[in-house]
């Protein structure tokens, strides 16, 4: 068996984001709501999210070292 992260328990509402990385900081984007960003800094722990007015759930993890599932209310 292959180990995989299923998102069936998402509401279908629930947006996915797309995640990059630049040095220390990874970066999440959302494909339906432009101007979505969020960024977690890994050496200093700090997230930053600006929602561009969105009130989506959104979810995204890393496809770095790290597995970081999001989810997120605000
Ligand atoms: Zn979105």
């Amino acid at each position: 068996m292959i180990p995989r992260i299923e998102f069936s328990n998402l509401a279908p509402d629930t947006h996915v984001c797309k995640s990059h990385k630049q040095g220390d900081v990874i970066i999440w984007t959302c494909q339906h709501c432009p101007g979505y960003i969020r960024t977690y800094n890994e050496k200093t722990g700090v997230l930053y999210v600006d929602r561009a007015g969105s009130t989506a759930t959104h979810t995204g993890r890393s496809m770095g070292a790290a597995v970081l599932p999001i989810c997120s209310e605000n």
